[in-house]
């Protein structure tokens, strides 16, 4: 079978990497989750108390870029790749409100982008991959053969996100997590440097009303014409 590139993007928590993880597994491909690549770069300026009043001090993120080093290792117990910052696995800790609240202002440094753009392309060298993010079917694989841009309205991905997060943090409010969601995709979709816009080759899916089964079985059904030809 032809081993093909899947990019998936789309707006805040409209499932991307829950129908990515499904994908991957499915086709025994393997599986970057490229939004925990720019939260790690955050938790590196929260840790090393690089946000002030929660502005985020450029310059010195800038001098501090190449000690920044991020690998994914996969993990049997749970059948997922775990992403680790300078060789410690992070992965919960930038699952926090507090870090989806700080990830866009290092999502729009140019250099940080080019950082983890190389990376991206690396990890795609050999096709049989799917990533998902912002600029995946835009930027980092231009060429894939698959583009899915997914969408949701605001409320539901709100609802969505929420359920996930209260099991978490039980004082998490519906309110904060419409504001995080709204307020980044209108950071994401305004920067100047790849900013969150659809390839014009992806395949919109409007995911509001779409159960995970069914958007599975339809995306299954455009990779299945592409593997076969
Ligand atoms: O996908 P996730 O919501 O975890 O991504 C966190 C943030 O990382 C996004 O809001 C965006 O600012 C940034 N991001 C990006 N480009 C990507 C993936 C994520 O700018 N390819």
């Amino acid at each position: 079978m032809k081993k093909i590139t899947i990019a998936i993007d789309g707006y805040s928590s409209t499932g991307k990497s829950t129908i990515a993880k499904q994908l991957a597994k499915h086709l025994s491909y393997v599986y970057v989750d490229s939004g925990a690549m720019y939260r790690a770069v955050a938790l590196f300026a929260l840790q090393n108390r690089l946000y002030v009043n929660q502005v985020l001090d450029i310059p010195n993120l800038l001098v501090a870029l190449p000690n920044i080093k991020l690998h994914f290792k996969f993990n049997s117990k749970t059948s997922l790749s775990e992403i680790y910052l300078n060789n410690k696995p992070i992965e919960k800790q930038i699952r926090t409100m507090e870090i989806s609240n700080l990830v866009s202002q290092v999502a729009r440094i140019p250099q940080v982008r080019k950082q983890l753009v190389e990376l991206q392309k690396n990890m795609g060298a050999n096709k049989g991959i799917v990533m998902d993010g912002r600029d995946i079917g835009t930027v980092v694989f231009p060429d894939a053969e698959l583009k899915l841009f997914l969408t949701a309205s605001a409320t539901t991905r709100a609802k969505r996100r929420y359920k996930e997060l209260a099991t978490q943090d039980p004082n998490i409010s519906l309110d904060a997590v419409f504001d995080n969601i709204t307020s980044r995709d209108e950071m994401d979709t305004s920067r100047k440097d790849s900013p969150l816009i659809r390839a014009k080759d992806a395949i919109e899916i409007d995911n509001s009303f779409l159960s995970k089964e069914a958007q599975f079985e339809l995306i299954l059904s455009y990779i299945s014409r592409l593997i076969s030809d």
